[in-house]
């Protein structure tokens, strides 16, 4: 079995082909590695390595692995929130600090994250989660939703909006989900033009990540392929 950091490097290697199959510069696509329901060591371990972007979908999770960083090492390490934010959770959020928060899906959540920021005078980069799949049981604005959240969003003067995010559906075969990447860089690509700095791609897992980077992710979210599978079973992790 391979170490942590040998599976980080061997995920970073695969993402560096897939670009370079798209002709792409390897170095436009960052690598996040998602650290949900695995304990601080696993994570220091990789910090220790030099990986210091961690992905999180638990509010109470990130803010509690933060503050370990914080108190236990010298690593500052971004923090990037990707599940489905609840609005009374937004200002532990807003006062940890965070890189970015992937998963704006309405207009009610980000004027909270709009408020929390305010009272803190800092502006918080965010990305607009699409429901790509327009599946019943996942969160993200439909499609055709998304530029009028964009146009919401961009008016708010503490958040910046710095692109879109998606998980595509879950199947057999990653190539099926090529056109919902496509059609999220269509999009990316029309919004930019109005919000310059509307830019990032949030697209990738373990089981599509390069399939996202052939058709333009900037940033993979990957966790099963770095850190093993994930167990359910012992905590209150839903999700
Ligand atoms: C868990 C999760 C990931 C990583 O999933 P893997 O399949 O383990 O790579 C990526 N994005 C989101 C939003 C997630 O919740």
């Amino acid at each position: 079995m391979p170490g942590l950091y040998e599976r980080y490097q061997a995920v970073s290697e695969r993402i560096a082909q897939a670009a370079q199959r798209a002709g792409r510069d390897p170095g436009e696509v960052r690598l996040i590695a998602v650290s949900k329901t695995k304990p601080y060591e696993m994570l220091y371990e990789l910090a220790a390595a030099g990986v210091l972007a961690f992905g999180e979908n638990k509010v109470q999770e990130l803010d509690g692995k933060a503050e370990r960083f914080e108190k236990e090492s010298g690593f500052v390490p971004e923090w990037h929130m990707i599940g489905h934010l609840q609005r009374n959770k937004v200002r532990v959020l807003a006062e940890r600090g965070i890189r970015l928060i992937h998963s704006v899906d309405s207009l009610r959540l980000a004027e909270e994250i709009e408020k929390a920021c305010a009272r803190l005078d800092k502006i918080q980069p965010v990305l607009i989660e699409v429901n790509i799949g327009q599946e019943e049981s996942k969160s993200g604005v439909r499609l055709e939703d998304a530029p009028a959240l964009a146009a919401s969003v961009s008016a708010l003067p503490h958040l910046r909006l710095e692109g879109l995010m998606c998980v595509a559906p879950a199947v057999d075969d990653p190539e099926l989900v090529r056109p919902c990447f496509r059609a999220m860089r269509a999009l990316r690509d029309e919004l930019s033009e109005k919000y310059p700095s509307c830019r990032e791609l949030s697209m990738g897992m373990t089981g599509d990540f390069e399939i996202a980077v052939e058709e333009g992710a900037t940033m993979v979210r990957v966790g099963s392929a770095i850190f093993g599978a994930r167990d359910y079973s012992l905590g209150d992790h839903a999700g």
